[in-house]
């Protein structure tokens, strides 16, 4: 069987249960050796073949994935959760048209390491119950009605991959779209690795401030990195819910 599997965000730890197993059972490994981290690999197997796929063509990674038995374990090594920006689909349409059967197991994806390097959560109530999750075009286009100043319109939570080298224009569309200048935000290197950074400010100054990262970063923006916020009702001791009365 043929697994993608979320590496997780850096830390070894952040890896599945399901995940470490089948990189414990694998005889084949094909990793993004661009953002996994290699020290993963040390739960495969001595005999496993673990194989980069920074030099690949998509035909040569399925090539690859396929040349093993059907019983086999075959682990796609995804860095964070491969639903975003993974690059899986056309993997799985590919191996769909071989009649190859795969499954999918979930990671921790590096916005979710972000918001726990900040101590932040990017739905406080009265602040903002929605996260955008995109990016800005670069080499790879972006559909028109995604653009940055139109999603900047919304003034909730946003988190922007594959897009910190190009934060000075970043933060002047997100500006022309409607975010107040001194809205906060933050830039977060390599969360979750040993070597993380994190840089706070806002639309204004992390430009600036954070000039000297340049990629596997993620920018977040978003009244929720304020802190002191509205309780919420969930807790609330004069709200009642399924599992809980009011008091009185
Ligand atoms: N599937 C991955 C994203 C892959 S796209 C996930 O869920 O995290 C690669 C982009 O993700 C990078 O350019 C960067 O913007 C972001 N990224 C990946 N790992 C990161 C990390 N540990 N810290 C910050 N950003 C990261």
């Amino acid at each position: 069987m043929i697994y993608f599997v979320g590496a997780g965000s850096g830390d070894v730890e952040l890896i599945t249960v399901k995940g470490k197993r089948l990189l414990e059972e694998a005889s084949l490994v094909v990793y993004v050796g661009s953002l996994v981290n290699p020290a993963l690999l040390e739960y495969c197997r001595p005999d496993c073949e673990k194989v980069d796929s920074a030099r690949l063509t998509l035909e040569e990674i399925i090539a690859l994935l396929c040349a093993r038995r059907e019983d086999e374990t075959v682990v796609r090594l995804h860095t964070g959760d491969p639903s975003l920006y993974g690059a899986i689909a056309e993997q799985m349409r590919l191996l769909d048209e071989r009649g190859r059967a795969y499954q999918i197991v979930p990671g921790v994806s590096s916005m979710s390491a972000a918001a726990a390097a900040l101590k932040a959560e990017f739905t406080p109530p009265g602040v903002s119950q929605s996260v955008i999750i995109s990016r800005r075009a670069g080499r790879t286009a972006v559909p028109e009605k995604e653009s940055i100043p139109s999603l900047a319109s919304h003034g909730a939570s946003m988190v922007l991959f594959l897009s910190a080298g190009m934060l000075k224009d970043l933060c002047r569309e997100l500006i022309e779209g409607g975010y107040p200048p001194d809205t906060p935000a933050a830039v977060v290197y390599k969360a979750s690795w040993p070597d993380e950074e994190i840089v706070r400010g806002s639309l204004c100054d992390i430009s600036e401030k954070a000039q000297h990262i340049t990629k596997t970063a993620l920018v977040l923006v978003g009244d929720f990195l304020k802190g002191g916020v509205e309780r919420s009702r969930l807790y609330d001791p004069g709200f009642s819910h399924g599992y809980r009365e009011a008091e009185k």
